[in-house]
């Protein structure tokens, strides 16, 4: 994806000791608005030596950083929220420019980013340690925890705003210095942010962000001075991530890709169970993590479900994220929208039944595909055992709960799962027996608020530290235990006995 640099489109900088930074390398990557196929701007790929400036920078910045009382970071916290609020629709036109969502599905991961500000503005609670008096003679034992110095994130593109904000906020405000290695096919977003951040007061070098690839990715993940690595992307690269930190010597938190499973019990709402389903399987076009792909539906209701959900899907209005009357814009890049629509054709070819074709839209300028469904799946199909990340839905029909939930554990992914149903002796059990980090009773996309934590299990999360939350704050520090003797000045002597509490 490297091009020559094109004079006619923006330069996206990285951002470095809080002003636009051009880097060294002369790499760089295309930037499209995913709506018309233009080539909007080129943004650096950053090389190792960049990242070694960038590291060197954010090391030099962390021990005044780390020393800022609490109620001055919570100050630049507070200035930081005002700042998003006040600019949140541009933020969300830089989003929609960049990634092609529509304008409101862009403001609302904006919101749900601002959340986690709003979280980390509490800080000074969230840092309190515990303390015991007189533990032994003369002795008090107290815990603190204490930022690990220089931490790193990188993000995928499917939330330029919303991911990179559940961990840099967090691991900030603990006292941090944070480097974002922000998707290069979103990259605007990232900056603005990080300008608006300095706005409010941070100091420089506490948020740098640097564009890049691989090359840039690899330098981070072995770099000595960085102490942890937050991960979120497909499974394949979260595996490669989480492997080569932790061979460094990093703490590491990998979030990767997912098949998430929305069952419909016999029981349930169907028009209710329907509507939850078109929104979260073709909202932002099918590019969320928590995106719901694999529909089953528990014997009799299947016939009546899938055409419930096909009226509702053909009414669904594709067209560019700036458009007011949109819905669905395109996915993200003509590579990706190309092996989405791949998948119709394997699909078929392996016997599932074609409800909707979107492909009618692939002519269009921009990267467009329309909303896609397919019934009678099997669970050996790729367009199942395959994270297709877009607006493909499959629905499977099994003839019990208990087959329902087998399938669902048998998958390797764990990250989000909804039940549908009216019976709550069947939602109970559902909460204990199915294997998924975020489960939903009829709420088909159960993200978790700022104050819990968000993350998979299986193959959906690499390393057991999910993001945001209390989890939030334990991975961006460490603890540390101190025992504390004032004698009375009276007593004295060695003792080189086994300390013991009396
Ligand atoms: P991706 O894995 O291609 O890229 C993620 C990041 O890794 C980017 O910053 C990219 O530059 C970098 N990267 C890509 N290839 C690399 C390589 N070979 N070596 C080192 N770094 C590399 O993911 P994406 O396409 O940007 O995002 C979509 C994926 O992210 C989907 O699989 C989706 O499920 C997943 N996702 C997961 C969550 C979650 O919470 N579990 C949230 C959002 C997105």
């Amino acid at each position: 994806m490297e091009a020559s640099l094109d004079t006619k489109t923006q330069k996206v900088q990285h951002r470095l000791g809080g002003s636009p930074w051009a880097g060294n390398s002369e790499r760089q990557s295309p930037v499209f608005n995913p709506a018309t196929g233009a080539v909007t701007g080129h943004v650096a790929l950053a090389s190792s030596a960049d990242v070694d400036k960038v590291v060197r920078t954010a090391k030099e910045a962390s021990p005044e950083w780390r020393a800022t009382p609490l109620g001055r970071r919570v100050k630049i916290m507070f200035a930081f929220r005002e700042l998003l609020t006040k600019n949140q629709r541009k933020l969300a036109e830089l989003i929609t420019a960049e990634h092609g969502k529509v304008l409101s599905d862009a403001e609302g991961e904006v919101t749900r980013g601002i959340e986690v500000v709003e979280f980390a503005c509490g800080i000074p609670h969230l840092l309190k340690g515990e303390y015991s008096e007189a533990v032994s003679s003369d002795v008090d034992s107290h815990s603190i925890r204490q930022p690990l110095g220089v931490v790193a994130g990188i993000t995928p593109f499917n939330f330029p705003a919303m991911v990179p904000m559940w961990m840099y906020p967090i691991a900030i405000a603990s006292g941090n210095c944070f480097i974002l290695k922000p998707s290069e096919k979103v990259p605007s977003a990232a900056n603005f942010m990080a300008e608006l951040f300095h706005e409010a007061g941070l100091p420089p070098g506490v948020f740098s962000v640097l564009h890049g690839d691989k090359e840039a990715v690899d330098a981070l993940l072995t770099h000595k001075d960085i102490a942890s690595i937050s991960f979120v992307g497909s499974t394949p690269i979260a595996k490669y991530v989480y492997e080569t930190a932790c061979a460094s010597g990093k703490r590491v938190q990998a979030l990767g890709g997912a098949k998430n499973h929305m069952i419909v019990l016999p029981d349930a709402d169907l028009d209710a169970a329907a509507d939850a389903a078109i929104g979260a399987a073709y909202g932002s076009a099918g590019e969320r993590c928590m995106a719901i792909s694999a529909l089953v539906a528990v014997d009799p209701i299947g016939d009546q479900l899938v055409e419930k959900i096909r009226e509702r899907a053909e009414a669904i209005r594709t067209a560019p994220g700036t458009d007011d009357t949109a819905e669905m814009g395109p996915l993200v890049t003509e590579q990706h929208r190309d092996r989405v629509a791949g998948y119709l054709e394997s699909g078929v070819g392996e016997g599932a039944s074609l409800i909707l074709d979107g492909r009618s839209l692939c002519g269009d300028p921009g990267f467009f595909l329309g909303p896609c469904l397919f019934d009678h799946v099997a669970p050996e199909m790729s367009i199942y055992r395959d994270e297709i990340f877009g607006p493909v839905l499959s629905v499977l029909r099994v003839p019990t709960y208990e087959d329902a939930v087998r399938l669902v554990n048998k998958n390797p992914y764990g990250n989000g799962v909804a039940l549908f149903t009216r019976d709550g002796g069947a939602a109970r059990r559902f909460e204990f027996e199915i294997e998924a980090g975020m489960v939903g009773i009829n709420i088909p996309i159960p993200v978790p608020m700022a104050y819990y934590s968000f993350g998979g299990w299986g193959d959906s999360l690499f390393g057991d530290t999910p993001v945001h939350g209390m989890e939030g704050i334990r991975f961006y520090t460490r603890l540390k235990t101190i025992s504390t003797r004032f004698a009375d000045p009276s007593q004295g002597g060695a003792n080189l006995g086994f300390p013991t509490n009396d």
